[in-house]
């Protein structure tokens, strides 16, 4: 009757949207301001104001039928054109519009770009912890995921990275800033990752594409970010404007063909045809439009930087250990005891609510979401220092 495969991807629970769930129907059983709830990566810092100005301007200046029509496939090709020069002057790599794709945000960019790259008993590596839904990515347009364990800083480690790679690896999904951790792949890292994968795609042949997954791009507390395709040609970059610019419910982001990839015309076209295959075709067209007056902007980082300086010390002072996030709004935080999960449970009934690890391919870890108001951070700490004392961690009391 159905198919499957995606009958099993409907009915299975996300654990974080349940979470989600359990927090608003709780919030209405004791009061919002009760609730401190870490599941989501929802933007919590508004869009900045340019996004606004941009959407009045286009609103009053471009004929509506033209603003609200269809657009090219692949998009506008002005806007093409805007990504394509943002790109080549921000990081000064050859970049065209004919390696440009709009797409619905950083899961449509992922899609398209694995269903464009992906044959019959191919692999992707991932490097966990990592966003959970790669998975559904990659086995929806036919490969097989092969995770591979960062090291206990939640660094690349490459030869865990350089033992997984085999026949049948045909990419590998990097996402610096890092969601759940935090980390920021710096330029020594990626230049070994770029020199790693550039041996191995010789002694085979064939190319080992770097999918380069950006949604937090912008979104760093002093750590630079280094552009993964002025490292390694064969690169595609999945980038959304979802967290950037607080347009997550706008689906809007690009994919970024490099030019200098081994067969980058034939690529591109791949990715022309799995978006057609897939319906992915003509973004949203204000917001293509909104995105490439805004490029380069980002929502007041500042305030995200004022949250994680506030939880990691508070949490610290607890007890509690913390990898330091350089990037992106999540904190990764131990679990004092073996199941993350069970600490969870401990945690809700505190009315924290935080994500085990375990959906992210790590066990022993709790994932929060600081995108949230300030004051909610504040109003969860004794509740955080309750938890502490439960298990032993506050020492002096
Ligand atoms: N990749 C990572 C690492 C993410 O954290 C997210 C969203 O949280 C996505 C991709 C999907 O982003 P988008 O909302 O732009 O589709």
């Amino acid at each position: 009757m159905v198919n499957l495969k995606n009958l099993k991807l409907g009915e299975e629970r996300s654990v974080i949207r349940e979470i989600f769930e359990y927090g608003n129907a709780r919030k209405k059983e004791i009061g919002e301001e009760n609730v401190f709830d870490f599941s989501l990566g929802n933007p919590g810092v508004p869009a900045p104001p340019e996004v606004n100005g941009e959407i009045v301007r286009l609103v009053r200046e471009m004929p509506s039928l033209k603003l609200h029509g269809y657009t090219s496939a692949a998009g506008a090709p002005e806007v093409r054109a805007a990504v394509a020069e943002y790109i080549r002057t921000a990081f000064g790599v050859p970049m065209s519009e004919d390696g440009v794709y709009m797409t619905c945000g950083a899961a449509a960019s992922l899609t398209v770009t694995l269903h464009a790259l992906c044959e019959e008993g191919d692999e992707f590596i991932v490097l966990t912890p990592c966003f959970p839904e790669y998975r559904v990515f990659i086995e929806g347009a036919g490969g097989k995921t092969v995770c591979v364990p960062t090291d206990r800083d939640f660094r690349i480690d490459l030869h865990a990275l350089d033992a997984a790679i085999g026949a049948h690896t045909k990419g590998v999904i990097l996402n610096s800033p890092n969601n759940p951790t935090g980390v920021v792949c710096s330029e020594g890292e990626l230049s070994a990752l770029a020199a790693l994968l550039a041996r191995r795609s010789a002694e085979r042949g064939a190319p080992i594409m770097l999918i380069a997954d950006e949604p937090y791009r912008e979104l760093t507390y002093g750590a630079a970010v280094p552009y993964p395709m002025a490292y390694y040609p064969d690169t595609v970059v999945c980038y959304s404007f979802s967290k950037s610019l607080s347009l997550a419910g706008e689906r809007i982001g690009y994919i970024a063909v490099s030019p200098q990839c081994a067969c980058a015309d034939a690529l591109f076209a791949a990715v022309c045809g799995a978006g057609r295959a897939l319906g992915f075709v003509c973004a949203p067209a204000l917001f293509q439009r909104v995105a490439a007056g805004c490029l380069g902007r980002s929502a007041d980082v500042e305030e995200y930087c004022k949250n994680r300086d506030l939880l990691l010390a508070a949490l610290t002072a607890c007890g509690f250990e913390c990898v330091p996030p350089e990037g992106a709004f999540y904190l990764f935080m131990k679990s004092p005891e073996p199941s993350a999960a069970a600490f969870c449970e401990r945690a809700k009934a505190h009315e924290l609510l935080l994500v085990p690890s375990d959906g992210f391919g790590v066990t022993g870890y709790v994932r929060i979401s600081y995108c949230v108001e300030r004051a909610v951070i504040e109003r969860s700490l004794p509740a955080f220092r309750s938890l502490a004392e439960e298990y032993g961690l506050l020492k002096n009391g």
